[in-house]
């Protein structure tokens, strides 16, 4: 059966977990808080681990904040952090888009369905975007609408990308936008794929919910750039520098934070039983990752003597 090593409350197995690692990359929720309220300890253990040289990077799939609006979540929580402690999907997506996908003048606008987070951070690599917040998008579709979606007189030509994130205000008019880009050959991305967001104690539609009817529409999947997408861990990678063998993965969720890190090769993957899975999850036949430690909550790393 699956197995991974148990980190208890006990020092020796904690000394010898933290010596393994230089890095530390933390998923947010569901490790760090839940919704608004952060976990006992957790500040306390992150500032053990800085004083113990250990970089922290904080890795979540949240596509509606940026790492701006992260920095002011964690300094709320009392956690001290800065911009480039942060690596969101919403700046994931930015980078792919500025560094790898490089989309050509003419055709370089992306035309987004989400929310400011993502703005923010197709912003700050400088990319031009329309939709998201924008209220022209967020109203019923009209018979003038279907004419010229079809006809693409109500399409930018220059649109040359579509990034679906989770957006609060999706509708039919969005969609259909989405729809028309890519029948005209506009890439589709997504920040993430995670089918639910878990709040109050329960589950609503994650990111991945909005894409999947554009993606039924289309016929084709589109390329995630949140975790697990591996264009996110070469960018955290070329960003910080990383040596895989010696950073660890921290999170909640088996198919987004413990897949991301076993596929990025990283030296270990911590689970913490705080969020969405449990240990059942990675003992059950066909689990769909199995971290290398697991823990009870992320505060058992202050027990190290
Ligand atoms: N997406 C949204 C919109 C969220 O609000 C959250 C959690 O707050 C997540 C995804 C999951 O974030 P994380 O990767 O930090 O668990
Ligand atoms: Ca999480």
């Amino acid at each position: 059966a699956a197995s991974a090593k148990y980190l208890t409350g006990d020092g020796a197995g904690i000394k010898d977990f933290l010596d393994k690692f230089d890095t530390f990359l933390f998923d947010c929720d569901g490790v760090l808080w839940s919704g608004d309220h952060v976990f006992e300890g957790v500040p306390e253990t992150l500032l053990l681990l800085r004083s113990k040289g250990k970089r922290i990077v904080f890795v979540t799939n949240n596509s509606t904040k940026s790492r701006q609006d992260y920095v002011k979540k964690l300094a709320g929580m009392g956690i001290v952090a800065g911009p480039d402690d942060v690596f969101g999907s919403s700046y994931s997506a930015a980078v792919y888009i500025s560094r790898i996908l490089k989309l050509p003048p003419g055709k370089n606008k992306v035309y987004v369905i989400g929310e400011a987070g993502v703005e923010q951070e197709l912003a700050s690599e400088g990319i031009p975007f329309i939709g998201a917040t924008d209220a022209r998008f967020r109203r019923d579709i009209t018979p003038e609408d279907f004419a010229g979606l079809a006809d693409g007189s109500l399409l930018d030509p220059e649109v040359g990308a579509v990034l679906c994130g989770l957006d609060f205000h999706i509708n039919y008019l969005k969609l259909a936008h989405g729809l028309h880009y890519i029948r005209r050959g506009a890439r589709f991305l997504a920040t993430n794929l995670d089918s639910t967001l878990p709040m109050h104690h329960d589950i609503f539609l994650g990111a991945g919910s909005c894409s999947v009817p554009l993606a039924n529409a289309v016929g084709e999947q589109p390329l995630a750039l949140g975790k697990p997408s591996q264009a996110m861990m070469d960018a955290i990678e070329g960003k910080f520098l990383l040596d895989r063998a010696r950073t660890c993965m921290v999170g909640d969720r088996l198919n987004t934070d413990i897949k991301f890190g076993i596929e990025g090769k990283l030296g270990g993957t911590l689970h913490v039983l705080t969020g969405v899975n449990s240990k059942a999850d990675w003992e059950a036949k066909d689990a769909i990752a199995v971290p290398a430690f697991y823990a009870d909550k992320l505060s058992d790393l202050r027990d190290c003597a």
